[in-house]
């Protein structure tokens, strides 16, 4: 029997940027349960440092688009650039009306900050380097709905074309709840990757299930790779400095002073991520140097005022900022591949079903995200996802799906867990060949084969899919680095 405390409007899976925008969208009057693991905060949105990329007006529409455009290598989809854009303003401009404070001069005006690719100053930041943080407090301030902390959602309820709602691991037991419609908003893949700069609670589980579910990923091979990383403290997620750093001045030497990425591009640090990544790499297995960022051109007042959580951060790791160089090396960051998705966020060809923010493909990065516009994304499409659910006269029909689960865990998913990482890093990282990534394809096809619990194989499809991806495509396009065996 169904209770009624099981049954919402809507469901949303995540409380990151899309998950909590697209539940303020809905408003007070409507029934929404919003699901997370662990925390509301533990999540990519609040460790989100650079800022928001946005247009500054209407002009810089047409310049926001083309920069989006030449970053994405020709992947993009125009249309959802446009989208990006056009409603990226309107977004911005509405969540400031309802109360959210970015960073200001003394005479009140916004303060827009520049990063790599971006070809003016459209970057908007809050508390220095706590953008993300300070976006999450604010969104989950807003929260009017239902929140289930603690829980992981292990299935969706998809029959006939339709999807229903979705079972959840909460208190160690399963419960189903449903929805008139469904959001996923469950965030990147961070968790497959050995060094990553993602919250723990990302790990590719709702992509996995999707494929289950018959949907489709896209481009899951156009991954970020970000390159000034300190990867040397504890923890899977690593320590991120913020682009925004080189776009105001910071410089990458390696340990005889030299910059070399002017060797690689005339851009130097400003030279999109992917090459400043794949430089940096390059140089240290050419020169068998190490690489640092040098922040020492910065006021120290300035710094610490600047980027206050880079400044605490790594204080607390012993570093004296901004004198002491900081070793970097590249981690995985961010992918623009996903759940595809329709401009409103719709999962074709299942009803009542939409995925938002970075789990979404809505080719609005194509082959390389540029700077700062994955934050605005969440905004954009929770947005029109969540129009587009109340414009629509819904079809549901209550039915009942059955509570018994397969178990979430077994023994050996810990160590395989750790040798998918390795081998995600190794085979799919930065750089990838082919004859290494038929190798990995091989044993993630082994270990899906093991007596393994539900949530790593979820993992290990993903992964399948990202490898199968990089396989197939054998030119390189973007992020996309695969050398041909015996090249550089
Ligand atoms: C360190 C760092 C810095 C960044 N800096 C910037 C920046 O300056 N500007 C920018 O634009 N972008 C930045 N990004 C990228 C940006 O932060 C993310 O792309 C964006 O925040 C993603 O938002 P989201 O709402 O899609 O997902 P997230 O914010 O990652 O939220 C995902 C949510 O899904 C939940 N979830 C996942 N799986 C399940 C499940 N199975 N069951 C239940 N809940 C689940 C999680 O608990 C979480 O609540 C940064 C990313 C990182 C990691």
């Amino acid at each position: 029997m169904i209770h009624k405390n099981q049954i919402y409007d809507a469901i949303i899976i995540g409380t990151g940027i899309a998950g909590l925008n697209a539940a303020a969208t809905f408003g007070k009057n409507k029934n929404v349960l919003l699901i997370c693991k662990e925390n509301s905060w533990d999540c990519n949105t609040f460790y989100a440092q650079g800022g928001v990329a946005v247009p500054v007006d209407e002009a810089d529409i047409p310049l926001h688009v083309r920069d989006t455009l030449e970053a994405g290598a020709g992947l993009c989809d125009p249309k959802a650039v446009e989208v990006l854009c056009r409603d990226g303003r309107k977004a911005i401009d509405d969540l400031i009306a309802r109360g959210m404070e970015f960073d200001k001069d003394e005479a009140g005006n916004l303060l827009y900050t520049k990063e790599a690719a971006h070809s003016r100053n459209r970057i908007l930041h809050a508390g220095g380097d706590a953008t993300g943080r300070l976006i999450h407090h604010f969104l989950m301030r807003e929260n009017p709905h239902k929140l289930l902390y603690n829980s992981i959602v292990t299935d969706i309820f998809i029959e006939e074309g339709y999807c229903h709602g979705v079972r959840v691991f909460h208190k160690d037991e399963f419960r189903n709840y449903y929805a008139q419609a469904v959001i996923i908003a469950s965030g990147g893949i961070g968790s497959i990757y050995e060094y990553h700069t993602n919250a723990s609670s990302i790990s590719a589980d709702m992509q996995g299930l999707c494929l289950e579910k018959g949907c489709d990923l896209r481009d899951m091979e156009m991954l970020q790779f970000h390159p000034t990383v300190f990867i040397h403290n504890r923890g899977a997620r690593k320590q991120l400095l913020t682009e925004a750093l080189r776009g105001e001045g910071a410089h990458i030497v390696d340990e005889d002073g030299k910059r070399f990425l002017f060797e690689y591009d005339k851009r130097g640090e400003l030279s999109p991520r992917s090459l400043v990544s794949h430089a940096i790499n390059d140089w240290k297995q050419k020169t068998g140097k190490e690489v640092y960022l040098n922040c020492s051109m910065f006021e120290e007042e300035f710094f610490r005022h600047r980027f206050p959580t880079i400044y605490h951060n790594l204080k607390d790791l012993g570093f004296n900022l901004p004198y002491d160089e900081i070793p970097i090396s590249p981690a995985f960051h961010y992918a623009m591949g996903g759940i595809e998705t329709d401009l409103n966020g719709k999962v074709p060809g299942i009803e009542n079903l939409y995925a938002v923010g970075e789990v979404a493909s809505t080719r609005v990065h194509g082959a390389n995200r540029l700077a700062s516009n994955s934050l605005l994304e969440g905004l954009v499409f929770s947005r029109r996802a969540v129009s587009d659910i109340l414009r629509r006269d819904v079809y549901f029909q209550l039915r009942e799906f059955p509570a018994e689960e397969e178990p979430l865990w077994k023994p050996v998913d810990k160590e395989l867990k750790n040798e998918l990482r390795h081998l995600m890093w190794e085979a799919a990282g930065i750089t990838r060949e082919k004859s290494k990534l038929e190798e990995a394809l091989e044993k993630i096809e082994k270990m899906l084969k093991r007596d393994i619990g539900k949530l790593l194989r979820l993992r290990l499809n993903t992964s399948r899919n990202i490898v199968k991806s990089a396989i197939y495509r054998e030119e390189p396009l973007g992020a996309h680095y695969i050398i041909k065996k015996g090249t550089t």
